[in-house]
C-alpha cells in the first residue's frame, strides 16, 4: 500500500541538500482488520504544520516514518462487529467520513479519569494516513455531514484543534481575543472563536496573504509582528485593557514570550502549538502568576472534541484552506510547496473519490 512517509531525518527546510530530510513514498502493509475496526479508503489527506517536526525525528528516527493523520475517505470494509458506535448509528460500507487519528482505549487509567489525552495505549492506533487506505477503530470515525465535501471534510482534525484551544482559553461570551499565527489553526481558531463570541477579535501575522484571509473570515484587527509595537497595538485595539485570552499558534520562539504582555489581568494565555523540545520561555512569577493572575497553558491533542467540530464543519469557510491540491505520487512536491508558505495548507489527494460527494456538498468538485 503507497504510504507517504518521512524517508531521511533532517529539516525539510535545510539548504545543505546532503543534510536535508527528505519525504518520499514507500509501500506499507494495510494493518489486520480487527473486529471493532473500519478500514477506510482515503481520499485527502493535508499536511500539518507538524509534519516537518516529524522529519526531524520529534517523535523517533527510525525511518520510514509514515505520515498524516488529517483525512476523510470512504468505507470500504468494516471489521467483524460491524462498526456500531454508540449514539452515532451505525457505520456502513459506503459512508463519506473523517476523523480522530488517535485511538482513546476508555480502560486505562487516564481514560476512566476523564484525561483521554493522555490514554496509555494512544499509539496502537496512530496509523499513517497519508496512504492508499488507514485502517482506524471504530470510535475514531465520524461521518461527514451530507453538505461538506470530502475536500472540506480533511479539515475535521485541524479544526478539533481549534474546538481544543477554545475550551482550553475558558472563553466567555464578548471576551478580548488575539490569536498569534495565521496558519491554518491560527485560521481555524479565528473561525471557532468568532462563533463563541470573541470580540476585538486580532490576528498577528507576518504575511500579508495570511492576514487579508483572516480579515475575510471575521478578524476585526490584524497586526503585522515586523518591525511593530505589538504592546502598543494591542493596547489601542483594547483600550489599555489587554486581551482576556491570548492564543499562540506559531509555535515560533520569537514570537511567544511577548505575548504574555498582551494578555488582560486575569486573562489566559494558551500555547496552541508545537515548540522545540530546548526551547525554554523566560516568565516572571512575581508579575505574570502573582499580580496578573494570568493563567497560562497548552494543547497535547484534542480530547472530548470530534463531536463538536464536526457540528462546526458545515458553518466554516474552507475553500481557501483546501484549495491546493496534490496527487499521491506528487507528495515530495507538495511538500516542497508547503515549506514555501504559498498556502495556508496543502492537501494530498490519495484516491479520486470526489463522485461520492452528494452535488450540493460545499467544496464538492
Ligand atoms: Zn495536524
Ligand atoms: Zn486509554
Amino acid at each position: 500500500m503507497k504510504t507517504v512517509a518521512v524517508t531521511k531525518i533532517g529539516s525539510l527546510r535545510d539548504p545543505d541538500e546532503a543534510a536535508r530530510g527528505r519525504i518520499g513514498i514507500v509501500d506499507l502493509p494495510a494493518p489486520e482488520l480487527g473486529p471493532e475496526d473500519v478500514r477506510i479508503r482515503v481520499a485527502y489527506s493535508a499536511i500539518c504544520g507538524s509534519d516537518p517536526h516529524l522529519a526531524e525525528g520529534f517523535f523517533g528516527t527510525d525511518v520510514p516514518i509514515g505520515l498524516g493523520h488529517e483525512l476523510s475517505g470512504v468505507i470500504e470494509a468494516l471489521g467483524a462487529q460491524g462498526g456500531v458506535v454508540a449514539g452515532r448509528g451505525r457505520l456502513k460500507v459506503g459512508d463519506r467520513v473523517a476523523g480522530n487519528f488517535l485511538r482513546f482505549c476508555g480502560s486505562c487509567p487516564p481514560c476512566v479519569d476523564g484525561r483521554q489525552q493522555f490514554c496509555e495505549r494512544i499509539g496502537d492506533y496512530n496509523r499513517p494516513g497519508m496512504a492508499e487506505t488507514v485502517t482506524w477503530h471504530e470510535s475514531q470515525v465520524h461521518v461527514l455531514p451530507e453538505t461538506v465535501s470530502l475536500r472540506h471534510g480533511c479539515i475535521l482534525e485541524p479544526t478539533s484543534v481549534a474546538v481544543r484551544i477554545a475550551d482550553k482559553a475558558n472563553i466567555r461570551v464578548g471576551d478580548r481575543v488575539v490569536i498569534c499565527g495565521g496558519g491554518p489553526i491560527g485560521q481555524l481558531a479565528l473561525q471557532v472563536l468568532k462563533r463563541a463570541g470573541a470580540t476585538s477579535l486580532t490576528l498577528i501575522e507576518p504575511i500579508a496573504e495570511r492576514r487579508d484571509m483572516a480579515l475575510r473570515h471575521g478578524a476585526e484587527h490584524v497586526i503585522d509582528p515586523v518591525g511593530g509595537d505589538l504592546k502598543a497595538e494591542a493596547d489601542r485595539i483594547t483600550g489599555g485593557a489587554g486581551f482576556d485570552a491570548v492564543i499562540d499558534a506559531s509555535g515560533s520562539p520569537r514570537a511567544v514570550a511577548g505575548l504574555l504582555d498582551l494578555a488582560a489581568r486575569g486573562g489566559t494565555v494558551v500555547y496552541g502549538a508545537m515548540y522545540p523540545e530546548t526551547y525554554e520561555m523566560p516568565l516572571n512569577l512575581s508579575d505574570r502568576l502573582y499580580l496578573q493572575e494570568l493563567t497560562i497553558t497548552g494543547v497535547f491533542v484534542s480530547p472530548y472534541a470530534f463531536p463538536r467540530a464536526l457540528q462546526l464543519l458545515p458553518h466554516l469557510e474552507l475553500d481557501e484552506l483546501t484549495e491546493a491540491v496534490f496527487d499521491l505520487d506528487d507528495a515530495a512536491e507538495a511538500f516542497r510547496v508547503h515549506i514555501s508558505g504559498r498556502y495556508a495548507k496543502v492537501l494530498i489527494r490519495c484516491n479520486d473519490l470526489d463522485a461520492h460527494d452528494p452535488p450540493n456538498a460545499a467544496g464538492a468538485s
